[in-house]
């Protein structure tokens, strides 16, 4: 199972999260939410929630790169370290089952691991440069 904010990662190949602090249009804001394929998010002082594409007028602040390049799993769909032979390394998959009273988390290794993943994580600071069309 993965997040909409997770999704967008992947798919736009920035590194937003959860309450992460943007520039947008050249404000200051902060990233509240993720939904329909696009972020939601707040501009400092500003009450109104602005829902916006991943790569529009977005500044992202720079992610430090990873000791090991990272992928995303072919199976599980998560951002995962890569081995020095360019394929998954060892994680696991968690789950959570439901019994009548209460629920059990279990965890198990991923049939991901050793295989390559569908792409590379990569984290843009400028995923947008797009032309200005506000004028
Ligand atoms: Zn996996």
């Amino acid at each position: 199972m993965t997040s909409t904010m997770e999704w967008i990662r992947r798919h736009y190949g920035v590194p937003a999260r959860h309450g992460m602090r943007i520039t947008y249009d050249g404000k200051p804001a902060t990233i509240v939410g993720a939904g329909n394929a696009g972020l939601r998010l707040r501009v400092d002082g500003e009450r109104r929630i602005v829902p916006t594409h991943p790569c529009w007028r977005i500044v992202y602040p720079p992610v430090p790169e990873p000791a090991r390049p990272r992928g995303w799993c072919a199976h599980c769909g998560t951002d995962r370290a890569m081995t020095k032979d360019g394929v998954m390394g060892k994680h696991h998959q968690h789950g959570r089952s439901w019994g009548t009273y209460s629920s059990t988390t279990w965890s198990k290794p991923c049939p991901g691991v050793g295989k390559p993943p569908t792409h590379r994580v990569i984290n843009q600071t400028h995923p947008g440069e797009q032309k200005d069309i506000s004028a």
